[in-house]
């Protein structure tokens, strides 16, 4: 499963972070999650609360934060939200991705 193995490459970034501050405890962690990754929020916090039982992450708050496919057109450079994969600008030019690949920890509140 994609998200499992995602999770489990979060909490390790997350632990290794947590024992680096000499933290008692992570209290919330925020992922930035762009809709090109076809990650599932929902799992992602499901598998987390699962995997970090009895380690420093046991019970922390799992915020996700979508980031949806946006493009710019190389020519005219306008930008926009892409549906349904169309990444031809109204100009002809064809759009180039400028956000929605991220997959990253943008935050992590320890105590
Ligand atoms: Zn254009």
């Amino acid at each position: 499963m994609h998200e499992m193995a995602i999770t489990e490459s979060i909490l390790s970034i997350v632990l290794a972070e947590a024992e680096k501050r000499d933290a008692t405890r992570v209290k919330t962690v925020k992922i930035e999650v762009g809709e090109l990754t076809n990650i599932v929020g929902d799992c992602v916090q499901f598998y987390f609360e699962l995997m970090s039982k009895d380690t420093l992450a046991s019970g922390a708050e799992v915020e996700i934060e979508e980031v949806p496919l946006q493009a710019r057109c190389p020519s005219c450079g306008s930008v926009k939200k892409i549906e349904n994969l169309d990444f031809l600008c109204e100009c002809g030019g064809v759009m180039k991705i400028i956000a929605g690949k991220e997959l990253a920890i943008s935050a992590i509140e320890i105590e």
